[in-house]
């Protein structure tokens, strides 16, 4: 680890040096999707950029353990306690068992995150599979004085919770704002302070997913599972929780109390990320403004809002392009720009081998390398990591005309470099990988013959030949030491 590695921790507000709780370990926790829907590209965002984070963690020699739940059951329609559970709802609607919900949703959730190339994370635990462990911590918060029951279900005490621990740490929101900005109690409420909320819902005779308790049949709060999940796995303090921004306000803050009140650590999260949201021609990504696409829409262009189909590469290219913390913006131009920055960033790796080397190098390689790690040290800055990813993309094109020179060892460097940060880290692919031995193969063949032709003075089948290909999207290029392709 050449350079330390800092995170803007969304708790202080800061950037700070990255130190783990444990030596060479991190324990890192994500809020993951609620299996009742496709899954969205706002959520596909952050679960690529904490996918980056897994992977350079691991790439800096860290063990990582890493939990990103699902959640099954809990979410209710607003965050307020109020409506129905999203995924009984859709049961109903589609007249299905909430589990077969979960298992559809669950899938199409795996097969997106497989189709950007992310790491699957170390551990995907279920709401439902620890509800026993969400009853006990909501037992052990009512203990501690911090919770009530009112006709079998449970409330947090925020009020109370307020008086001796900051509440509002994570969101900076002024506790008397917050109260002023939230509906008041009625007669109805069974509540008693504005921004309490549920620990355990007590279920109404025609809900469907329902649990046995001490306080009878229901079902736990969302906010709950993580904190019963996060700290089953990662311990009562733990180095990193992340998830997007619109969760600050009130599931993390929420999650933050729970833990607080039930094991009376000061905090259970060394470092807090948020990632940023994603817009559409400068306007927020949303279903009722009809500007929202799924990933597969955006794969096959099928949105009235797209010109064409965007691979899953490319769009993961095109996210990385923007800082996790910075809003991003989807439009035509802007993914036609990452399809053809993604195409000769692969077509420059490929190159790369076959770079004739020399005495001197004319570029400074070690220093570009130390600027890559520097800008991934500065809170996973994956666009400015990039920026110099190119700078080498336009050093391996020069050597490959004959302008620059690269030595022996310094090509190795560059290579491992490019490998390691493109592949390993940042997590592209190639899209033709499994073809790519077979047209290596077939160009070379066709090459050759355009070799013969040239050597028997037949120019006019050579030139054929470079068009022909040329329409087909590969580019030739004739230099001193042979000819070498690439597909456009
Ligand atoms: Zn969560």
């Amino acid at each position: 680890m050449s350079e330390t590695l800092s995170i803007y921790n969304t708790l202080t507000r800061k950037n700070e040096i990255f130190t783990p709780l444990y030596h060479g370990m991190v324990g890192m926790y994500v809020c993951g999707p609620t299996v009742y829907n496709n899954a969205h590209l706002g959520n596909a965002r952050t679960f690529i950029s904490f996918d980056v984070v897994f992977r350079y963690l691991q790439h800096l020699g860290y063990k990582v353990r890493y939990v990103r739940n699902i959640t099954d059951a809990g979410h209710l329609e607003s965050d307020a306690d109020e409506g129905e559970d999203k995924i009984s709802k859709k049961a109903k609607l589609e007249q299905l068992e909430p589990m077969e919900i979960v298992q559809r949703y669950t899938i199409d959730f795996h097969d997106v995150m497989r189709a950007f190339n992310t790491l699957s994370p170390s551990i995907e635990p279920t709401a439902t599979g620890h509800i026993i462990e969400q009853i006990e911590m909501t037992k052990q918060i009512i203990a501690n004085g911090f919770a009530y029951e009112v006709n079998g279900s449970v409330y947090f005490d925020v009020t109370k919770f307020a008086q001796t621990h900051p509440y509002t740490a994570l969101s900076n929101r002024n506790l008397d704002d917050l109260l002023n900005n939230t509906r008041e109690l009625d007669g109805q409420d069974e509540k008693r302070g504005r921004l309490d909320f549920a620990l355990w819902i007590k279920a109404k005779p025609e809900h469907i997913m329902r649990w046995p308790s001490p306080w009878g049949q229901g079902f736990p709060g969302w906010h709950l599972e993580c904190s019963a999940m996060s700290r089953k796995y990662l311990g009562d303090v733990f180095d990193i929780h992340g998830g997007g921004m619109d969760l600050i306000p009130t599931h993390h803050t929420n999650e933050v109390a729970q833990n607080v009140a039930c094991t009376g650590q000061h905090h259970p999260v060394k470092y807090w990320m948020h990632t940023n949201m994603l817009t559409v021609n400068g306007q927020k990504m949303s279903k009722s403004l009809g500007n929202s696409f799924l990933p597969l829409e955006l794969f096959t262009g099928s949105h009235a809002l797209l010109d064409k189909g965007y691979s899953p590469m490319t769009v993961r290219f095109f996210m990385l392009q923007a800082h996790y913390r910075s809003t991003l913006d989807f439009s035509n131009e802007a993914l036609l720009a990452a399809e053809k920055g993604f195409a000769r960033l692969m077509n420059a790796i490929r190159l790369i081998d076959s770079l004739k080397t020399g005495a001197a190098t004319t570029s400074n390689i070690e220093l570009l390398k130390q600027n890559v790690y520097a800008a991934m040290n500065d809170d996973f800055n994956t666009p400015i990591a990039l920026a110099h990813l190119f700078e080498a993309v336009r050093i391996i094109n020069s050597v490959n005309d004959g302008k620059e020179t690269l030595s022996e060892a310094d090509k190795q460097t560059l290579k491992k470099l490019m490998h390691e940060m493109v592949f390993d880290v940042l997590g592209l692919r190639e899209e033709q990988a499994i073809n790519t031995d077979k047209i290596d193969g077939l160009m070379q063949m066709i090459l050759d013959q355009r070799k013969d032709a040239k050597a028997r003075k037949d120019f006019a089948s050579s030139d054929l030949i470079r068009d022909k290909l040329k329409e087909l999207g590969f580019e030739i290029k004739d230099g001193k030491d042979g000819t070498t392709y690439s597909i456009v």
